[in-house]
């Protein structure tokens, strides 16, 4: 039976990304008659978000691309959560141990960096030297012994100084991909935290779930012969893989959120229809016949399942355009009745839960009910855009502006969306940078509203959501 998974970090905001690989697991499971599971990659502490993982879920759902396990829904092969699987890990990094496919690592991090440098002076690409591979068992015990810290490291066969050695696997869009070991670093597979690496991690649970196909995003594809190396070392069968080629901005680069919004929430709190984001990104690498519906472009998530064809993607980068994606959803929004729409708008951007948030940040501020839409407009609009010069703080040059509004955008992207989190960051920003409360304040207010009279600003922000203060914020800058 066909066994597919996406395995997303809670990292941040769900990202297109992630619903792109999403749908085309979600396809071939459902093409075939197979299982289609998520699982949630959560052992990179430093990064970890805890209000993504419900994001994930949420979007995931709203989307349409409803999975058979998980760990919210269980199933066979949990749990799904990696931070709940840490005792397998450590089990099969000792397998390793014992077959001398992994070593434990002593170095520290001076160590590793005194060789960084050196590797980069002589123009090397960074490579863990191997030093630890040659530790006697006396010198291994002896470390642990003084309990120095360790990592557990892929033993790359054979050594570092044999260049004749290279992995072969087969990517199903791309034929044999071949990479020779002199490129393949001696991978750390458990950090000294006791957490494993996406590397271990990742190889593990498709395994132990059974995994027969492995689609993700074409950026894995370096990551690749290190897997294979531990399916090998495991002595375990391979999965197919599946590289999808990246979606790119209009400029070819890899799409980010300098050039486009890539939060699902940014799309969703924006009143994109599902139907609407699911076409457009099933338009996205050609698997789709041009012909279906006559050449409309327009198709629904089961006429995908129906006609998708995985050996027809193409590999060329597939270009997220805005505006296409804007026309697409505005069609949707032209096919449904009146009574439909009216629903759309009640669900999202006039839905009760919306304006019970704002109501309160004006009562105390009109004098008539009717003036509620004077001061409250900026929540309803897709854009306010003021232009950078008309809302310049009288002291300060564009230049200093739009320096300070990155400086800004940079701490509103790292921060918690609550009131306690965003004030002091930006006073402190202020402070560092010299610019009073006053302006500081004054010229988000303008970012945000368009307007330099509103509601109270953080208030206001916090029930815009992040996803969409942060790209006004963009936009300005754009
Ligand atoms: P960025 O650093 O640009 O914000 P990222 O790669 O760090 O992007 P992640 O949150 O790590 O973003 O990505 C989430 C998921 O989306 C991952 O599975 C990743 O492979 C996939 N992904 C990221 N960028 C793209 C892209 N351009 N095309 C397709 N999939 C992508
Ligand atoms: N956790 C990885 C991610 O963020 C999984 C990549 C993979 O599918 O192997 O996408």
């Amino acid at each position: 039976p066909i066994r597919v998974r996406i395995a997303p970090s809670p990292t941040g905001d769900p990202h297109v990304g992630t619903a792109y690989i999403g749908l085309l697991n979600y396809i071939y499971a459902r093409q075939r008659d197979g299982k289609f599971v998520l699982r949630i990659e959560d052992t990179d502490r430093t990064r970890f978000v805890p209000t993504s993982e419900q994001m994930i879920f949420d979007s995931l759902r709203w989307l349409g691309l409803t999975w058979d396990e998980g760990p919210d829904v269980g199933g066979p092969h949990g749990p799904y959560r990696q931070s709940e699987r840490t005792e397998i890990y450590r089990e099969h990094a000792n397998i390793l141990l014992a077959n001398g496919t992994a070593y434990r690592c002593f170095c520290t991090a001076e160590e590793l960096e005194a060789v960084r440098k050196q590797q980069t002076a002589a123009k090397l690409p960074p490579r863990y030297p191997g030093t630890c591979r040659l530790l006697t068992p006396e010198q291994i015990a002896a470390n642990e012994a003084a309990n120095k810290p360790f990592v557990i490291r892929l033993a790359v066969p054979p050594r570092a100084n044999d260049s004749t050695a290279s992995t072969t696997f087969r990517d199903e869009l791309r034929g044999d991909i071949t990479f020779d070991h002199n490129n393949v670093d001696d991978q750390v597979l458990m950090k000294s935290d006791g957490f494993p690496t996406y590397h271990l991690a990742n190889v593990v649970d498709d395994h132990l779930m059974q995994i027969t196909d492995v689609i993700r995003a074409e950026e894995w594809i370096s990551s690749t012969p290190k897997h294979v190396l531990l399916y090998k070392a495991f002595g375990w069968q391979l999965p197919r893989f599946w590289h999808m080629p990246l979606l790119r901005n209009l400029d070819k680069s890899k799409i980010s959120k300098r050039k486009n919004p890539v939060s699902l929430i940014y799309y969703r709190d924006s009143g994109y229809l599902p139907e609407a984001i699911i076409n457009f990104l099933g338009l996205m690498g050609g698997g789709m016949p041009a012909d279906i519906n006559g050449g409309t472009e327009q198709f629904t998530l089961a006429e995908m399942v129906e006609h998708f064809v995985f050996t027809n993607i193409r590999l060329g980068g597939p270009v997220f355009d805005l505006t296409k994606l804007k026309w697409l959803n505005g069609e949707y929004l032209r096919k449904l009745t009146p009574d439909q729409f009216y629903a759309e708008l009640r669900k999202t951007v006039l839905s009760d839960a919306y304006l019970s948030h704002i109501a309160p940040l004006i009562q105390t501020r009109i004098e008539t009910l009717a003036q509620f839409g004077d001061l409250t407009s900026f929540f309803f609009r897709d854009d306010v855009l003021p232009s950078q010069e008309v809302f310049l703080p009288k002291k300060r040059t564009l230049e200093e502006t739009i320096a300070f509004a990155t400086d800004q955008l940079a701490v509103l992207e790292a921060t918690d969306w609550t009131h306690e989190a965003l004030e002091p960051a930006l006073k402190k920003l202020g402070e560092e940078k010299s610019w009073s409360v006053k302006e500081n304040f004054m010229l988000l207010r303008a970012i945000i509203t368009g307007s330099t009279m509103s509601p109270p600003l953080l208030e206001s922000m916090i029930v815009f959501g992040k996803a969409r203060s942060l790209d006004r914020v963009r936009r300005f800058l754009d």
